[in-house]
C-alpha cells in the first residue's frame, strides 16, 4: 500500500485525506496546529462553556463537491435549507426581501431581484443585463472577463452609481471577499451563473445546523481513522524530502522527516510560501504564491439577554456590518447569539471598542426590535487571511495541482479550482489533488475510484 503525506488539514487537506483512503492509501494528514480545520476550525467561547466557528460560513445549493464529501459523510441533514426571504434592511428600518422565485431556471432570480425596493425599477429590470451575459461571456471569453474589473464591468452592463452600491457591492464582499474595482468579473460572472442564474436549488441558501466541527471536520476525521489514515496534529511541515528529483517525504518540525510516497501541499500561499524556500528544487513553484494576496474577514459574535432577530440572516446596506446571522434560529451556540460579518474589512486592525460601538449602534439604528435587549458578551474574530483577494488577472495564474515535480501536488481554495476562495473551492481542489495523485500513479491505486 503507497503512503501519501498531506500538509494542512483545512478543508482541502482533509477532503483530499477521505478520498484517497476510501480509495485504499495509506495517508499521514500533518497540521501544525493542535485542531483541525484551518479556516473552518472551531474556538471555544462563553469560557469554555460552548464551541462556536472561526467565523460565520454560508454555503449555496451550488456548492456540489461539498455537498458529495458531506453524502460521504453521511452529514449531509446537518445542513439545512434557508427557505424564508432574507432582508435587506436600509437606513430607513425598511425590509427588502430577497427570495427565490418558484419559476423554473433562470427566471427563479427574478422575482427575487424585482422585489428589492432599495432600487429604481429602471435598476432592478437591468441587473438582468450583467446576470444574462455573465453565462454567455465567462464561457466564451474567459480570460478578457478576469482581466476586466467587476466595477468595469458592470458599468459596461449599464448599473448605475445607486445599483453598484445598494447590490453590487455587497454580493462582491459577500461572495468574493474583494471590493468590486479590484475583482475578477470573471469570478463575479462564475457566482452569477452558477449560483443565482443556474438551478433554483443552486441558489438556495444552506446553514449548518451545528458548528462547521461537528457537520465536516469530526466526521472527516473518523472516516480517515477508519481506513488506515492518521492526524498528526500539532507537527509543522518545514520542508520536503526528494528521491530522484520527485518530492518522497516531508521534514517537521516535531516528528523529523516522515517517508512517502507522494505529498500534498494543501496549504494557502502563504503557508506554502516559507515551505517552498526550503529547497532550490521548489524555487520556480515558490514564484507563483507571490501574486496572491490575502483579504480580511471581521466577525463579531454578540450575546445577547433575549432573542430579538427574527429572520435567519438579514443583509444590511450603508452600514459597517454587512450580514447579520441569527443562532437562536438554527439552535447553535448557546445562549442568543447573532454573528456579525465585515467582509473585506480594511480597518480590521480598528481597536475592539470602535467595532462594538459602531455595529451595536447600528444593529440599534436598524432594528427597533433590538433597541430594548442588551449584549451580555461579545467576541470579535479578526482574520486578516480569511481568503485570497480575487483580484482582476489571478485566473492564469493560479496553479493546477500537479506542480511538474513528481510526485508532489497542491490543493487550497486558492489553486485552479475558477471559483473564488470559498469552502467549496477547497473541498473542489481536495477532489482535484486526489485526483491528481491517483492518475499519475496509476499503479498505486488499490481500492475503489474515487
Ligand atoms: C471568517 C471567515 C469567513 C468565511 N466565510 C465563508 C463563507 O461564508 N462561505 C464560504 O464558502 N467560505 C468562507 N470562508 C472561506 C473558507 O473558510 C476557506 O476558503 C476554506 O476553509 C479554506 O480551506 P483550505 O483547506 O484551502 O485552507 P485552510 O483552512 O487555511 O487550511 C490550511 C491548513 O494548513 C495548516 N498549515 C499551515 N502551514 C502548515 C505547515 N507548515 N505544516 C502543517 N500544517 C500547516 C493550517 O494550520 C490549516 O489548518 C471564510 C473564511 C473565514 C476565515
Amino acid at each position: 500500500m503507497k503512503h501519501i503525506a498531506i500538509v494542512g488539514a483545512g478543508l482541502a487537506g482533509l477532503t483530499a485525506s477521505v478520498l484517497l483512503t476510501e480509495a485504499g492509501y495509506e495517508v499521514t494528514l500533518l497540521e501544525r496546529h493542535k485542531t483541525p480545520g484551518g479556516r473552518i476550525r472551531r474556538v471555544s467561547a462563553m469560557n469554555g462553556e460552548t464551541f462556536i466557528d472561526w467565523g460565520q460560513h454560508l454555503m449555496l445549493g451550488a456548492y456540489h463537491h461539498t455537498l458529495k464529501l458531506l453524502d460521504r459523510l453521511g452529514t449531509r441533514n446537518q445542513l439545512l435549507p434557508v427557505t424564508e426571504a432574507t432582508p435587506f434592511v436600509t437606513q430607513d428600518g425598511k425590509r427588502r426581501p430577497y427570495r427565490i422565485g418558484r419559476l423554473p431556471a433562470p427566471l427563479h432570480a427574478l422575482p427575487g431581484l424585482f422585489h428589492l425596493s432599495q432600487l429604481s425599477v429602471k435598476d432592478r429590470l437591468n441587473l438582468g443585463r450583467p446576470m444574462l451575459a455573465a453565462k454567455i461571456q465567462s464561457r466564451l471569453r474567459p480570460v478578457k472577463l478576469d482581466r476586466t474589473t467587476a466595477l468595469d464591468w458592470l458599468r459596461r452592463h449599464h448599473q448605475t452609481p445607486a445599483a453598484i452600491r445598494d447590490f453590487w457591492e455587497p454580493l462582491a464582499l459577500a461572495t468574493l471577499n474583494t471590493p468590486l474595482a479590484e475583482a475578477s468579473a470573471l469570478l463575479l460572472a462564475v457566482v452569477l451563473s452558477k449560483g443565482f442564474f443556474a438551478r433554483r436549488t443552486d441558489a438556495q441558501p444552506l446553514l449548518p445546523t451545528g458548528t462547521l466541527h461537528d457537520l465536516l471536520l469530526q466526521p472527516a476525521l473518523d472516516r480517515i481513522r477508519r481506513k488506515n489514515g492518521r492526524m498528526l496534529a500539532n507537527c509543522r511541515v518545514t520542508g520536503l524530502e526528494f528521491r530522484d528529483g520527485g518530492a518522497a517525504g516531508v521534514q517537521t518540525a516535531e516528528a523529523g522527516t516522515i517517508r512517502a510516497d507522494a505529498v500534498i501541499l494543501a496549504l494557502p500561499p502563504w503557508a506554502l510560501e516559507p515551505v517552498l524556500k526550503t529547497s532550490p528544487a521548489l524555487s520556480k513553484l515558490g514564484r507563483i504564491t507571490t501574486d496572491f494576496e490575502p483579504s480580511p474577514i471581521v466577525s463579531l459574535e454578540l450575546w445577547y439577554d433575549r432573542p430579538w432577530l427574527r429572520y435567519p440572516y438579514a443583509g444590511l446596506l450603508g452600514t459597517k456590518a454587512q450580514w447579520i446571522f441569527n443562532h437562536q434560529a438554527n439552535g447553535s451556540g448557546g445562549g442568543y447569539r447573532v454573528s456579525v460579518v465585515i467582509s473585506a474589512a480594511d480597518d480590521i486592525e480598528l481597536p475592539r471598542e470602535a467595532f462594538l460601538e459602531t455595529v451595536i449602534g447600528e444593529i440599534r439604528r436598524y432594528f427597533p426590535e433590538a433597541r430594548g435587549a442588551k449584549v451580555a458578551r461579545h467576541m470579535l474574530i479578526r482574520d486578516f487571511r480569511a481568503t485570497f483577494r480575487a483580484r482582476a488577472g489571478l485566473a492564469e495564474k493560479r496553479p493546477r495541482p500537479e506542480t511538474g515535480i513528481p510526485n508532489l501536488f497542491l490543493a487550497g481554495d486558492w489553486i485552479d479550482t475558477g471559483l473564488p476562495g470559498t469552502m467549496e473551492s477547497a473541498v473542489k481542489s481536495g477532489f482535484m489533488a486526489a485526483e491528481a495523485v491517483t492518475k499519475e500513479n496509476p499503479g498505486m491505486f488499490h481500492g475503489r475510484s474515487l
